[in-house]
């Protein structure tokens, strides 16, 4: 373990984290994501260099705008927080291995997912589309044990979310399935499995304590994917582990 490594990760973390509320924001409204400047989306001013430190500006600014003082969104500084968090974490919990490639994937994937499902409602096929197939490649160098795991994990996923939709006509989406779908592969069957669970009893938690004390009515429709996203952190890094728990304890 090595302490250089860990905070070279974070603050890895910390830039792309903010790339990647950029792309998160921008690809489900087709906008180009490489060149053109950042922008405050309520006055349109340009950002320059000091408004786009990953979270220090914020903080520097008071969560405000420089130009127009209007509100910046606590999902940018949040999301920044995560990425290098997860980084970091990645590499202490998984070491300099190949896996460590694939659980940086991971993490840029469900980070940009977070940004565009909490925004737009929208899990954007062009995102899963481009992480699918390295997953499918890194999956086939490193597999899981046993390797036809992550196939079966993709099915089931895939087709658990599908009952769910034809069941209940709206609780979830086709996003949310194609999501299984990838989060399968990576993850195996008894983890994905474990999505699902968990993915379930945060949003009814949640739901619960935002119905209670009223911040948003019964009928609001909120997003699932956040729930999706944590559920698939936890079960990444700590899945086997919770089913071992599990199993020992109640079995
Ligand atoms: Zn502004």
């Amino acid at each position: 373990m090595n302490i250089i490594m860990i905070i070279f990760l974070f603050l890895l973390g910390l830039t792309f984290g903010s790339f990647f509320n950029v792309v998160g924001l921008r690809v489900p409204k087709r906008l180009p994501f490489t060149n053109d400047r950042s922008i405050c989306p309520q006055c349109n001013h340009i950002l320059s260099w000091f408004e786009l430190i990953p979270v220090l500006s914020y903080l520097l600014q008071g969560g405000k705008c420089h130009h127009c003082k209007g509100k910046i969104s606590l999902i940018y500084p949040l999301v920044e927080l995560l990425t290098g968090f997860l980084f970091a974490l990645s590499y202490v919990t998984i070491g300099l291995t190949s896996e460590l490639v694939i659980a940086l994937l991971f993490v840029s994937m469900l980070m940009i997912l977070f940004v565009s499902d909490s925004k737009y409602m929208i899990i954007p096929d062009n995102v899963l589309l481009f992480f699918l197939p390295l997953f499918i490649i890194i999956r086939f160098m490193q597999p899981l044990d046993p390797w036809w795991s992550a196939i079966l994990g993709a099915v089931i996923g895939f087709v658990i979310i599908a009952s769910v939709i034809f069941i209940s006509r709206g609780g979830m989406g086709a996003g949310d399935m194609k999501l299984f779908g990838v989060l399968g592969i990576v993850l195996g069957i008894k983890n994905v499995l474990l999505v699902f669970f968990l993915s379930c009893m945060f949003g009814a938690i949640v739901g619960i304590l935002l119905i209670l004390f009223k911040v948003i009515d019964r009928k609001q429709p909120v997003p699932f994917g956040p729930y999706i996203i944590i559920a698939a952190l936890v079960s990444y890094y700590y899945g086997d582990s919770l089913l071992d728990w599990y199993f020992n304890s109640f079995m």
